[in-house]
């Protein structure tokens, strides 16, 4: 499958590949080659970079040419010796490297890529910008493309600015936090924009409303264990599914934007397991889903789901995949995550508003950190206007209620009717009206708080 650009006004540079002389016979040329195209790595790797720190406005331009060199050298990879200002860069590929990861070629290549990309476009040049802090950007555009290689150990090091998969985890966590999509794009511009200014931590609270140190703590509880609202512990208790896929026009250019952005199987799995982070455990998780079958086809609107107790089946829009090709892989899991909610959330047995249905699986969208950038919270109209209103609006619940709160709601639906008055009164002691009323409020107060906080443009 040849790549697909995500988007044609993305500022994609030239990328091309050589052999180093000498090094055509190299048993790893053999492997590369049959793992991936080169050029398709690399498309791959840019594209996650852009995807993980830029925002539109922001997308660098000032690389024309990329050259990967696949070559008989000691280490990883290394960045060719240019001008670091040339607009044309190199990176030099390891092919005994190559040899060692063949196992797992494909993914290796790309993620290494990742890293390399990274620097190659990477324009932070203050000092006081701790290495940490960066050496961990690199990592995290590798673990958020989904590359991260077997071997990252997840425990958090000394410090927040530990550097490389450590600061990864913890800025991939950051940006999951309910409201936490864009903080790394802003995070990362504040570092762009810093010019002869100092490195200041006060950022992480101007960004999330906490210090980077309250924010260490929780992220470490959470990895610990002491939080059990966002690890699931040993997964393999946990009733995945069996998947199945179905395309019903591989000459539709929706399909190759969409294996080219995710992989089906994964991507089908990580949507799952953020329904049951968000919505179940152990004891409460719905074991009747037994296969889940994604259909890729033509056909108007986004997405739907359909199906009977165990088997569930998800139709996917190819029109729409094509539609979104600029943001392919976040959208695809957005709305992967939403309609996964479908296959196990309860509706009081048919009972339950349809715009509670709908913001229930947006807001396991939100929670997850796959909030498109379109998304607004707002507290205008009904409660129960469903997506993204309804989706904010059971975030800020959860937010200021007990733990697990929208879990419990949704586990009442699985026996009863339903009952508006009594279901958000057992849950927040409030009315869902109440709730909805102070939700206005605390949007109000956070505009007029928000104004001399803002941060880049
Ligand atoms: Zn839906």
């Amino acid at each position: 499958m040849s790549p697909t650009p995500p988007s044609t006004s993305w500022p994609i540079p030239k990328l091309t590949y050589r052999i180093a002389e000498g090094d055509t016979e190299h048993p790893g040329v053999e492997i590369f080659l049959n793992a991936i195209k080169p050029e398709e790595a690399l498309l791959k790797a840019v594209v996650a970079n852009f995807e993980a720190l830029y925002t539109r406005e922001m997308l660098p331009n000032h690389i024309e040419e990329i050259t990967l060199v696949l070559e008989s050298i000691p280490g990883v990879a290394y960045l060719g010796d240019v001008m670091p200002s040339s607009s044309k860069q190199q990176i030099h590929y390891s092919l005994q490297y190559v040899q060692q990861t063949a196992d797992r070629a494909a993914d290796e290549i790309i993620g290494v890529l990742v890293f390399e990309i990274f620097h190659v476009y990477n324009r932070i040049t203050n000092t006081t910008c701790p290495s940490g802090f960066i050496d961990g950007l690199a990592d995290y555009v590798r673990l958020k493309a989904g590359y991260a290689p077997p071997h990252w150990d997840k425990q958090p090091r000394d410090d927040w600015e530990a550097g490389n998969e450590s600061t990864a985890y913890f800025l991939d966590w950051i940006e999951k936090r309910p409201n936490g999509t864009g903080t790394i794009h802003k995070l990362y511009e504040y570092a762009l924009q810093l010019n002869d200014q100092e490195f200041n931590e006060n950022i992480f609270e101007m960004l999330t409303g906490e210090t980077v140190d309250m924010l260490w703590e929780q992220y470490c509880d959470s990895v610990n264990g002491t939080d059990n609202t966002t690890t699931l512990g040993d997964l393999s208790q946990w009733p995945i599914p069996k998947f199945n896929l179905r395309i019903e026009d591989l000459d539709h250019e929706g399909a190759d934007i969409f294996l080219g952005a995710v992989k089906p199987k994964e991507a089908l799995r990580e949507a799952v397991m953020a329904s049951f982070n968000h919505l179940y455990t152990l004891q409460t998780v719905p074991r009747n889903v037994k296969t889940i079958t994604l259909v890729l086809r033509s056909m108007g609107g986004v997405a739907h789901t359909t199906g009977g107790m165990s088997h569930k089946e998800i139709h996917y829009s190819l029109e729409y995949v094509k539609v979104k090709a600029d943001v392919a892989r976040e959208e695809i899991m957005g709305v992967l995550v939403h309609e996964v909610v479908h296959c196990y959330q309860h509706t009081a047995h048919g009972t339950c508003p349809g715009g509670l249905i709908e913001g229930i699986a947006d807001y396991v969208r939100l929670r997850d950190g796959r909030a498109p950038a379109h998304w607004r919270q707002s507290s205008n109209g009904c409660w129960d206007a469903g997506y993204d209103t309804t989706g904010y609006f059971l975030d800020w619940i959860e937010s200021n209620h007990e733990s697990a709160t929208i879990s419990k709601l949704n586990a009442l639906m699985k026996s009863c009717k339903y009952n508006e008055e009594i279901l958000f009164k057992e849950v927040t002691w409030k009315s869902v009206n109440d709730l909805w009323s102070q939700y206005g409020d605390f949007l109000k107060a956070k505009e007029q708080k928000a104004e001399p906080m803002s941060v880049g443009q």
